[in-house]
């Protein structure tokens, strides 16, 4: 599969190096983490590269998930293998699911203010 025009337009209109990313890196990775499971015929394309934990992390959301989801969205607007289509639709589920309570501005701070590390440090989630 190939990364159509609509997926591209997105990818670029966002400072990834900019937003924080779920790994604790800048998001500087994630178009790149979207282009190989995009283009995934098998599963095994996609071996080292998962948006869990970077885009999402278990209804844990961060600062770059709410453009990731506009590249799903356009992603999904296309051609994409089974197992791309799982992995997009997967992420998509567990970003639904974060907790309604709060807007995605209050997720992302709630987020910067504790990071990922201290969350699984206390075995307790934050959001
Ligand atoms: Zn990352």
């Amino acid at each position: 599969m190939v990364v159509g025009e609509l997926v591209r337009a997105e990818l670029r209109r966002v400072d990834w190096a900019s937003l924080k990313c779920g790994c604790g890196d800048s998001a500087e990775h994630v178009p790149l983490l979207f282009e190989a499971i995009i283009t995934a015929e098998a599963p095994r394309d996609m071996i080292g590269y998962t948006l869990d934990d970077h885009v999402e992390g278990g209804t844990v959301i961060f600062e770059c998930t709410p453009p990731a989801v506009g590249v799903i969205m356009a992603s999904l607007a296309g051609d994409l293998s089974t197992p791309a289509r799982d992995v997009l639709l997967q992420t998509l589920l567990f970003v639904a699911a974060v907790p309604a309570t709060m807007n995605w501005m209050q997720k992302a701070r709630v987020w910067a203010t504790h990071g990922h590390c201290g969350r699984r440090r206390n075995g307790r989630r934050y959001l």
